[in-house]
């Protein structure tokens, strides 16, 4: 198999190409933002926040999962910033007991009101299972996370923005990492047109498969009139701090937050993963987290070596089987 000499991506990822000396067409085609361009950002950040602070009830509603890197976005949002966080939790059903005690543990030390949004196991069992065994979303979607995730993440996006729409919070906090979200889109206002898309692209598909049930998660079209200075500003800080995955850990751990030896090495929270990864390279022989390791590796947070054992690491079949179990996926 060869792998782009400079990040992790396999010659099996579409449209990949290598030159002379390796480097696939992703790597030379990106470049890398500049410390400038960081700083920069933290001050327009540090700017937004400044204009948003205010006397509403929340500042700002984080998408949590109990993960390292969300857990790290609270920590920054709370003890750098002092600002009042709604964490909301999307309990897909296959959160592990380790992440469910993370989240109460991180929730209560750095001072988040947390709401859980639970919907019925039987309902997410059957997204999964439809999402898993059916092809609907665009090729393009599925470079960059398994079509489980994809489901999973439309949801949670959906949950979110209804949830800030409703209870007028300006800002939309997600801990994605540098690999999985460009600098660019750090801090992007929200807006009816993007909507549009995203209902095309996920929440009609997923209606029409699964059912009018998912409905209460996402959008309705008649929200998409609601009056432009109502919609929130998306932001992901962890593209412009610094991304060093030992001082996330050195830092969250000191607060009481516990590594969980229950899933598998690329997800710290969710049981469904390893089902997930393994059906995905099973179907297009690339891992799903390859595009978001390569990221971590070519912004120079994690070693190439790494990022290639994180991306070759055969998935845990005992998990791989409890969640097909569950989902009723045969798995040969
Ligand atoms: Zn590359």
């Amino acid at each position: 198999m060869i792998i782009c000499s400079r990040c992790v991506l396999p010659q099996t990822f579409p449209g990949i190409s290598f030159d002379q000396n390796g480097v696939c067409n992703y790597c030379s085609h990106t470049q890398m933002p500049g410390e400038d361009e960081k700083q920069d950002y933290l001050k327009r950040f540090e700017s937004l926040l400044a204009e948003k602070k205010s006397n509403r009830d929340f500042d700002v509603i984080l998408a949590y999962s109990g993960g390292k890197d969300s857990t790290y976005t609270l920590y920054l949002l709370r003890k750098h910033y002092d600002l009042k966080v709604l964490s909301l939790v999307f309990d897909n059903g296959f959160i592990s007991d380790q992440a469910k005690y993370n989240i109460n543990q991180m929730t209560d030390t750095l001072g988040a009101t947390n709401i859980i949004v639970k919907p019925p196991f039987d309902l997410m069992q059957k997204a999964f299972h439809i999402a898993a065994q059916k092809e609907f979303y665009s090729p393009k979607t599925l470079d960059r996370a398994s079509s489980i995730c994809t489901t999973c993440i439309g949801m949670v996006k959906g949950i979110i923005l209804k949830t800030a729409l409703a209870l007028e919070i300006p800002l939309v906090a997600f801990g994605w990492s540098p690999g999985q979200a460009p600098l660019s889109s750090a801090i992007m206002q929200t807006n009816p047109r993007l909507q549009r898309i995203t209902h095309r692209t996920i929440r009609d598909p997923l209606l029409s498969l699964v059912g009018k049930e998912l409905q209460p998660y996402f959008l309705h079209d008649v929200d998409l009139s609601i009056e432009k200075s109502r919609w929130p500003i998306n932001i992901h800080p962890l593209a412009f701090f610094e991304y060093d995955e030992g001082l996330i850990l050195d830092t969250i751990k000191k607060l009481g937050w516990v590594k969980p030896d229950d899933t598998d090495p690329n997800s710290t929270n969710c049981l469904l993963n390893a089902l997930a990864n393994y059906l995905h390279r099973k179907r297009f022989d690339f891992h799903p987290y390859a595009w978001e390791i390569a990221g971590i590796v070519r912004s120079g947070c994690m070693h190439r070596e790494e990022g290639i054992e994180k991306v070759s690491q055969d998935e845990d079949m005992q998990m791989v089987g409890y969640a097909a179990k569950l989902l009723n996926i045969a798995i040969d």
